[in-house]
């Protein structure tokens, strides 16, 4: 019996080994339930990064046949930009961030990353490329140090402290009873939507893409929790091609460009100075929220 599992089992560990990033992303699609109907092109080539621009022109898509859910939508991001997207709910936001991950191909319109068609690319190299922190978060049922380090296997313990820090998750970690090797999700530890967040946050930062995503999480957070995160993002954002949908305005006052969605179709566009100045929808989106704030306090 030992004869025939020792074999097996080395070969094992080398397909594991082999195959790490394509399980992990298969893990991914069935957390995220997203439909993996992407494919590349016998003839796909990697992705070259060279600054990291970023182009939709015209986007049309829909999940579904008769529901159109982007309707035309053009923007650009050049290298080390970051553009924020905000807008009400169901407006496509997340969609954008989804169709530049691939996880869904466009019907009408080009999506390009330094000038190459994302159709046209491995999805391995367009991946590797982008980190996505996601709406809300999936954590695996595995230690914080697990959780942190997969985006990068063979990472060392202080590569995963140094992300974590950066992340401002390291000395939440490090209070607990058993720190990184603490298991978390279902099994483990509940964290909350920021504190999960956050660990998807260091990964990112371990990952080291030359573009980020980062899809706020929509339940409110409280203040310290807020300004962790927002300390976190201005860490990983800096020197990258940043897309931020954003649903506290105040999180992107310092975007170089914000995108304001509705419908599937981008309504407004510009500084906070610019459209503020502008007194449109982003204007009263503000206006909004600062009372909000005031109220709160
Ligand atoms: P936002 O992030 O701006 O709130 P989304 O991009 O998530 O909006 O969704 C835009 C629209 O697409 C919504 O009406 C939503 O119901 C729909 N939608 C999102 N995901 C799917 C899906 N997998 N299948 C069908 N419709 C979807
Ligand atoms: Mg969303």
């Amino acid at each position: 019996m030992m004869q025939l599992y020792q074999p097996l089992n080395i070969l094992g560990f080398a397909y594991r080994e082999i195959k790490q990033s394509l399980i992990d992303m298969e893990k991914m699609f069935s957390l995220l339930n997203v439909k993996q109907e992407v494919e590349d092109r016998p003839d796909a080539r990697p992705l070259q990064v060279d600054g990291a621009a970023i182009a939709f022109d015209n986007v049309h898509f829909r999940y579904e046949e008769d529901r159109p859910i982007l309707k035309g939508v053009s923007f650009t991001a050049r290298p080390g930009e970051k553009i924020a997207i905000v807008g009400h709910s169901g407006a496509g936001k997340s969609t954008i961030s989804r169709i530049l991950y691939r996880f869904y191909d466009i019907d009408e319109g080009s999506v390009t990353i330094d000038g190459q068609d994302i159709r046209d690319v491995t999805q391995d190299s367009l991946r590797a490329a982008i980190g996505m922190v996601p709406q809300d978060t999936v954590l695996f049922n595995e230690t914080i140090g697990y959780n942190i380090a997969y985006a990068k296997p063979g990472a060392t313990q202080d590569e995963i402290e140094q992300a974590a820090q950066m992340a401002q998750i390291h000395d939440f970690v490090t209070g607990l009873p058993k720190g990184y090797d603490t298991v978390v999700g279902e099994r483990g530890l509940k964290l909350s939507g920021g504190e999960k967040q956050r660990v998807a946050i260091a990964r990112t930062i371990l990952k080291n893409p030359p573009i980020l995503i980062l899809d706020e999480a929509t339940s409110a957070l409280d203040s310290v929790t807020e300004q962790g995160i927002q300390t976190a993002l201005r860490n990983v954002a800096e020197s990258r091609t940043t897309l931020v949908i954003a649903h506290r305005l105040s999180t992107i006052i310092d975007a170089d460009r914000i995108l304001v969605m509705d419908d599937g179709q981008i309504i407004e566009q510009g500084t906070h100075a610019e459209l503020l100045a502008k007194g449109g929808d982003y204007a009263e989106l503000w206006q909004r929220q600062q009372e909000d704030r005031q109220a709160a306090e």
